[in-house]
């Protein structure tokens, strides 16, 4: 491909991006098509002759639309959002434009220096002290895994420089919540803690972690040789958006000398509210904390921010240096390849930048607080509504709620049918697409709001779809 027809096609292309998404509403949201149906419309063998690029935008809409689901549709209201805004597209385009490899400071200053630059403008945005440094991580599963090792490393004397953990002589011992999400499990595991030596801590009647069962797991732990070594709080689980007592947890992990990591992947973006930000009253006493910026806010997938108070120990932990990475700059500037897992890194400060020229933070501020008036306004239909339940607290944008005709009234395994038949009526219909999920064994239905493009009157017709679905 020359030039001129990569302008072409590329022309075509966003006008083919924008005409979908300007069409998405009309889209059933949860992919219609069975397993395998997708891979089947294309030949098993490569293309040998090349030139056949043309076609393949005729063929986007046949071979590829029919197999997503709508993350970006109006109606999405399953798992989390993952806004992908217009600006943040551009801005890929702009990054694969560049092709830009980020791994150093010198294999391209300016994807190192705006990076900085919005990090900390993140940083400000949700009312962060100066005492936090940011950097891009691709997911919150990889920077919790790396807030653990360098937890693993500060309790453990730098033990990866020796035996490591087989070298130690009392197991370190990780804590978090029952209601945590799953990447803590992956991480701690990955890190080598062992599942014998991660403590999933009982919750409270809104499924927040109860301190006094941590307190109780620490010391029984100490008291049985093993050495607490790192605390994760949840502010803002996956199921429920509950928030972990977090200045409790924090005063806890200073007497013990725990390494405090807060997982706010989600409702770290609630925290450009300033009304939002006494939901993590206690955020400044933590070690590291991570949210990511790709699910409600509207930096494209993927773009996750990872903060910590102390980005010398963290590079320590994650650096190598072998020579033929040195620069001469070395000294004087940030090697963002030793601040995460991967060596190469692609320019996605670029997103997070043209999303703020965008919207400004006075724009994305305004469409939280609609998302959170959504939710409310929800919450008081399930509550107003006979035969309807509200499993949980709606401090953010997630009401989880379920359906109890009185026929089914304590009979858990028949309201368990029910509601996971009301959830696939749902889903199967295309009007919308919610998750159905589990809370200390009682099926409820999530309804996550946040989609860019979610307004009233589509938390107005969920909430007839669902009445529907029950009749
Ligand atoms: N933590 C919480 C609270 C989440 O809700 C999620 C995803 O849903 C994650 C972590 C994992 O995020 P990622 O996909 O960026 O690894």
């Amino acid at each position: 491909m020359d030039g001129r027809e990569f302008r072409k096609l590329g022309h075509e292309l966003i006008d083919w991006v924008a005409d979908y998404r300007e069409r998405v509403e009309r889209l059933p949201v949860m992919s219609p098509v069975k397993p395998g149906e997708i891979r089947a419309r294309f030949p098993s063998e490569p293309p040998q002759a090349g030139g056949e690029l043309a076609r393949a935008l005729a063929r986007l809409d046949v071979d590829v639309v029919r197999g997503i689901t709508h993350w970006n549709h109006p109606s999405f209201f399953a798992y989390f959002p993952s806004n992908t805004s217009y600006a943040s597209i551009l801005a890929d385009v702009v990054a694969s434009g560049l092709g830009v490899q980020g791994m150093s400071w010198q294999t391209s200053p300016a994807a190192t220096e705006v990076e900085e630059v919005v990090m900390d403008w993140l940083r400000q945005m949700v009312g962060l002290s100066d005492a936090w440094t940011g950097v891009v991580h691709d997911t919150a599963s990889t920077a919790t895994l790396c807030a653990l090792l360098c937890a693993r490393e500060k309790a453990s004397g730098f033990s990866q420089n020796g035996a490591g953990l087989q070298g130690l002589e009392a197991p370190l011992v990780v804590y978090a919540s029952k209601e945590g999400h799953s990447s803590i499990e992956k991480a701690a595991l990955l890190a080598g803690f062992g599942k014998d030596n991660l403590r999933l801590v009982e919750t409270d009647e809104e499924h927040a972690l109860r301190v006094d069962r941590l307190e109780a797991e620490v010391a029984a732990d100490r008291a049985q040789g093993r050495v607490p070594c790192a605390l994760v709080a949840a502010i803002g689980t996956t199921g429920t958006t509950a928030v972990d007592p977090l200045a409790a947890m924090a005063a806890l992990a200073k007497q013990h000398g725990l390494w405090l990591h807060v997982d706010a992947a989600l409702a770290g973006t609630a925290m450009v509210l300033p009304e939002c930000r006494p939901l993590w009253r206690g955020v400044e006493e933590a070690d590291s904390l991570v949210f990511n910026p790709h699910k409600w806010m509207g930096v494209g997938f993927d773009y996750c921010a990872y903060y910590v108070r102390d980005p010398e120990h963290l590079v320590r932990v994650m650096s190598t240096n072998p020579s033929y990475l040195k620069t001469a700059q070395d000294g004087a500037v940030k090697n963002y390849r030793d601040w995460h897992i991967p060596l190469g890194r692609r320019f996605r400060a670029l997103k997070l930048w043209f999303y703020l020229l965008d919207v400004g933070v006075l724009g994305l501020q305004a469409r939280i607080r609609r998302d959170l008036a959504n939710a409310q306004w929800l919450k008081e239909q399930v509550d107003a509504a006979a035969e309807w339940e509200r499993m949980a607290p709606v401090p953010l944008q997630t009401v989880c709620l379920r359906h109890v005709p009185k026929a089914l009234l304590g009979d858990e395994a028949a309201l368990t049918r029910h509601n996971l038949e009301l959830a696939r009526r749902v889903n199967e219909s295309g009007a919308a697409y919610l998750t159905p999920s589990l809370l200390k064994g009682r099926q409820m239905i999530r309804v996550s709001i946040g989609a860019e493009s979610t307004e009233r009157r589509h938390v107005e017709a969920l909430w007839r779809a669902l009445q529907q679905a029950a009749l």
